[in-house]
């Protein structure tokens, strides 16, 4: 049993983008084929000319570098016409000859009206599944791969596996966010995901510390600045419109109606935030000016897409952002993620 494909997930009507990423990464791999990617999907499948080996996947193909993808496993073919009285044992002659043993097993569907309706479904099967493979010795709690199966019905299915180093450790690659109560606005779940999610558990001890402080371009009513406040963070809020009130209250919070793109704070600030909803390009030298002039340290920003060429500028504002970041002489991380609160936009961090 080998693997042939790579399967990935995205947001629906993001499969091209997720597509010609995986197209760019594979290549620069060496690894050939050509990708099967259906619009509103929300999952696409890179088919390989050759096998896949473990290791040049684990080496080549990153998770974490992948803007569009929400997950991205190795894949056998599609298991099809799973007969409804006995779907386990199908399965199982398909597992067994990985010759491999799982953390865990997921039970996963597309991010769509269909892959909802399955969900059930996956509910029912997941303890009698969970009872065949522990029966036949295949999970084991130190090993460091999941095992997926990514339903498209009830009867066809993909089985997959990651590495968990290189894989979204969340079930369908989605974060389960409670929004909070007293947040003015739901974006706020956007910064929460990105510090969550974007950042190590030790980063985030590191950089968002009671003290520091912040500016946000385009803060009102405060759903970002409220996740600042949050963890302690004096916030500078640079907007026109009107900040919640409440936020106003906790006294961590000045409030400046001047412009985003000319606003220059007195001293360097650990983090800068922007949620402007303003052209791609327009953002980036705006952070790449707060960046070469030491206005800020760390900083979290949204590039809103384009209609067309989304890729593309992505790719576009990427080169700029790594050149700016290569003058400073400093050593940054660049990451880049469309995150599951994400619409048409994606989320950059840059963490010095
Ligand atoms: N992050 C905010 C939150 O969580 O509540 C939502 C931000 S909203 C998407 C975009 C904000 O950017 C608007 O409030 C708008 O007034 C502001 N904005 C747009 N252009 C701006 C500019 N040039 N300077 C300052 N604020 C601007």
């Amino acid at each position: 049993m080998s693997y042939t494909n790579i399967l990935l997930y995205c947001r629906p009507g993001f499969e091209n983008e997720c597509a010609s990423e995986i197209t760019d990464m594979t290549s620069a791999a060496g690894i050939y084929g050509y990708v099967r990617a259906k619009e509103q999907s929300g999952y696409v499948v890179f088919c390989s000319h050759a096998p896949i080996d473990e290791e040049t996947f684990q080496q080549h193909i990153l998770y974490k570098d992948l803007v569009f993808a929400r997950q991205c496993l190795l894949a056998t073919e599609i298991v099809k016409d799973l007969p409804v009285d006995d779907r386990i044992t199908p399965l199982l002659t398909k597992i067994q000859p990985l010759e491999k043993t799982f953390c865990q097993v997921w039970m996963e569907t597309p991010d769509t009206n269909d892959g909802k309706q399955l969900s059930a479904f996956c509910k029912k099967f997941d303890k009698p599944l969970n009872n065949a493979l522990n029966k036949n010795k295949l999970i084991d709690h130190n090993s460091p791969l999941r095992l997926h199966l990514f339903f498209l019905s009830s009867s066809a299915v993909y089985i997959a596996i990651s590495h968990i180093d290189n894989s979204s450790n969340l079930i369908m690659g989605i974060p389960r966010l409670r929004m909070p109560k007293s947040a003015p606005s739901r974006s706020t779940l956007k910064l929460d995901e990105a510090f969550n999610f974007m950042l190590t558990q030790k980063e985030q001890t590191e950089h968002l510390q009671n003290g520091m402080t912040a500016v946000d371009l385009g803060a009102c009513p405060g759903g970002w600045t409220w996740q600042l406040v949050n963890r302690g963070i004096r916030v500078t809020a640079i907007d026109n419109g009107s900040m919640n009130e409440k936020l106003m209250e906790t006294g961590l919070v000045e409030h400046l109606r001047k412009d985003g793109f000319t606003y220059v704070p007195d001293k360097t600030v650990d983090w800068l935030v922007c949620d402007m909803v303003e052209r791609p390009m327009h953002i980036t030298h705006l952070i790449t000016k707060w960046i070469s002039e030491g206005y800020c340290v760390n900083s979290v920003f949204n590039l809103k897409l384009p209609m067309k060429k989304r890729y593309q500028m992505v790719c576009d504002c990427r080169q700029e952002l790594e050149h700016a970041l290569e003058q400073t002489g400093h050593y940054y991380q660049l990451r880049m993620k469309q995150l599951y609160h994400d619409r048409e936009e994606i989320t950059v961090v840059i963490l010095q």
